[in-house]
Parts: structure tokens; C-alpha cells; sequence
């Protein structure tokens, strides 16, 4: 069996262009799309992941503010500054990284975050509004595998698809993503028993539980297209997913890699986000002074 590699370089490549050329026009007619990070943690890897968004932007002719507040921010000064940036026009766009300082909570401070600038899905409301069908920022990850699976043509309307992982970041909203696109989807968790029941004979496999290693060739068959979404740091610092490479490589029809695969769509999708809550909050200002 010849496992096909479905890297995500290429696709977010042309997503990083989509954002470009998008911004661009916006900029032609005065708005320069702007996206502001919050981020409160000493961890040198959220830092490099930080950088990258922002060198990304930049590249994209897209505003980038990080907005450092240290490892010892309190809970208080977070939602202060989700506020301020939420009321601020110059603001298009607002992601909270985690991980947060010891003791905080991201489940309270993401309702500071305006619906309209959430670029990420973290407030609760985009999921709400995800559920029933409404216009709404998925997280970007949950839509970057929707796009690679669009991309490299694999069917999910009236497929077997099984997500494994029920976080409201990826999970969840990657679920009601495919279940919009006529999915017929199952979700596994940590108490849902034997994992290869539900992946040996499902179409599509996507892992999202940061567990390395936890899909093996054991647990797909032929047939099975294999998204990665993991991203674990081992001790010699390199990074791997949750899909153990090896044995599932020959086994399986595709699988995406890490790093090259989901990753790099979700940073890309993260720019186009913030030109797409521009041009709406624009034209939002255009109808409400015209009314
Ligand atoms: P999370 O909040 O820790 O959720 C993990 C999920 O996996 C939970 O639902 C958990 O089940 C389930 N799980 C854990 N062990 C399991 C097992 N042995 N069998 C079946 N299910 C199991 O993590 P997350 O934030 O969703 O992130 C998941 C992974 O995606 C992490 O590696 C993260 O770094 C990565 N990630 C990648 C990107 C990207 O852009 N590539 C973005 C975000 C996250 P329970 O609910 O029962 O505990």
C-alpha cells in the first residue's frame, strides 16, 4: 500500500496568498487589516509560534500587535485588555494563546473577545453560532482540515468520519464542521473504549488528543484518510502529531504529517480570518452610518 502524504504547505501557501491579495484591495481603500495577540506565558515554543503569526502577517501586508503581558498576568488585567481590544476600531482580529498563567482560565476570558474579531472560534458564542448554522469564526484549526480535505478531494458527504477528541477548540467545532458537509461523524474521547472500533472502518480519521503515538497501523485500514491534528514536543525538542508515522505509513491510503500539515493551514487561515472580520466590521460601519 502506498501511503500518499498530504502535505499542507502547498494549500497554505495559497491561503497565505488568498489573504494577501484580499488585504491588499482592503488596503487600496484605506483599512489595513490588524490582528492583536495576547499572550502571558514565559513558554519559548508559544513565543516562536507567536513570531510566526506575526512574521506571517507581515508577509501578508496584515497589521500584527503582541501584547506581551508576562507570565504573571492576573485574570483581571486578561480581561481588561480583551475588552479594550474588542471596543478598539483599529483592531480587526484578537487570539488569546494559551497557555495562560498558572491559576487562569481561558473559558471566562474568551467571552471578552467581540464575536466579530474572534479570528480563532474561542468565545463560546462562535461555537453556539457553529451549531446552528449561523455565519461564525470556526477555529482555525477545525477549518484547516476541512480545507485540506477539500483541497486533496477527499469526500465526507455520506462518509464514515471519526474525530478523535471532543476539546471545544478542535473537536467540537471540527465535528459540526463536517456534519454541515453531510458527514455522517463520530467522535471518540478518552472514556469511548477501543479506539480502533471506530477507526478501522471509517473513511476518514482526523486525531486531535495530543497523545503521541496513539494511532498505530492497527487502528486504520486501506481505505483510511489519516488528518493529523497533534502536535506533541518531545524531550530532543522536535515535534511530532499523534499518529505514529511508522506504522500507520503503508497501511493506511494518505496521512498528513507533522510538522507540514495541518499546522501550516491553520496559521494561514488565521490571516485570512482577520482580512474576512475587516471587511465585514467595514462594511458593518458603512450600513450603520448610511442607517
Ligand atoms: P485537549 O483539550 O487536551 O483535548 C484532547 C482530547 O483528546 C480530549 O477530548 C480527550 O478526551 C481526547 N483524548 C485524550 N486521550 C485520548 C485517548 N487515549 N483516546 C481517545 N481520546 C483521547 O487538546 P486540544 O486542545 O483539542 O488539542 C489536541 C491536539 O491538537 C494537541 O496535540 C494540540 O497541541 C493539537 N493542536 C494543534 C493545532 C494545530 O494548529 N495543528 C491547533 C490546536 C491544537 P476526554 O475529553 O475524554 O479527556
Amino acid at each position: 500500500m502506498n501511503t500518499a502524504v498530504l502535505s499542507g504547505k502547498g494549500l497554505a501557501g495559497l491561503i497565505q496568498q488568498r489573504a494577501q491579495d484580499q488585504a491588499r484591495l482592503l488596503e487600496s481603500e484605506g483599512l489595513r487589516p490588524s490582528l492583536a495577540v495576547v499572550v502571558a506565558t514565559d513558554d519559548e515554543s508559544t513565543h516562536w509560534y507567536v513570531r510566526s503569526i506575526e512574521r506571517a502577517a507581515e508577509r501578508a501586508g496584515i497589521g500584527c500587535r503582541i501584547l506581551d503581558l508576562g507570565h504573571d498576568a492576573t485574570e483581571q488585567v486578561l480581561a481588561s485588555v480583551l475588552k479594550d481590544l474588542s471596543a478598539e476600531p483599529t483592531v480587526n482580529g484578537i487570539i488569546l494563546q494559551t497557555p495562560l498563567p498558572a491559576g487562569v482560565s481561558a473559558d471566562e476570558l474568551v467571552g471578552h473577545i467581540a464575536p466579530e474579531k474572534d479570528i480563532d472560534g474561542a468565545n463560546p458564542l462562535s461555537l453556539g453560532r457553529l451549531a446552528v448554522g449561523q455565519p461564525a469564526f470556526a477555529p482555525a484549526t477545525a477549518r484547516a482540515v476541512i480545507e485540506l480535505l477539500d483541497h486533496f478531494e477527499v469526500p465526507v458527504a455520506g462518509r464514515n468520519v471519526v474525530v478523535v477528541g471532543r476539546s471545544a477548540v478542535v473537536g467540537k467545532p471540527l465535528s459540526l464542521l463536517l456534519l454541515a458537509k453531510d458527514a455522517a461523524v463520530t467522535v471518540c474521547h478518552s472514556r469511548s473504549g477501543p479506539l480502533e472500533t471506530y477507526t478501522r472502518p471509517a473513511d476518514v480519521v482526523v486525531v486531535a488528543a495530543g497523545r503521541t503515538g496513539l494511532l498505530t497501523g492497527s487502528h486504520v485500514s486501506p481505505k483510511s484518510v489519516v488528518i493529523d491534528v497533534g502536535t506533541n514536543v518531545l524531550a530532543d525538542g522536535s515535534l511530532v502529531g499523534d499518529v505514529d508515522e511508522a506504522s500507520v505509513t503503508g497501511v493506511a491510503a494518505a496521512l498528513t504529517p507533522v510538522p507540514g500539515g495541518v499546522g501550516s493551514v491553520t496559521t494561514a487561515l488565521l490571516l485570512l480570518h482577520t482580512v474576512e472580520a475587516a471587511r465585514e466590521q467595514s462594511r458593518s460601519l458603512v450600513r450603520a452610518t448610511a442607517g
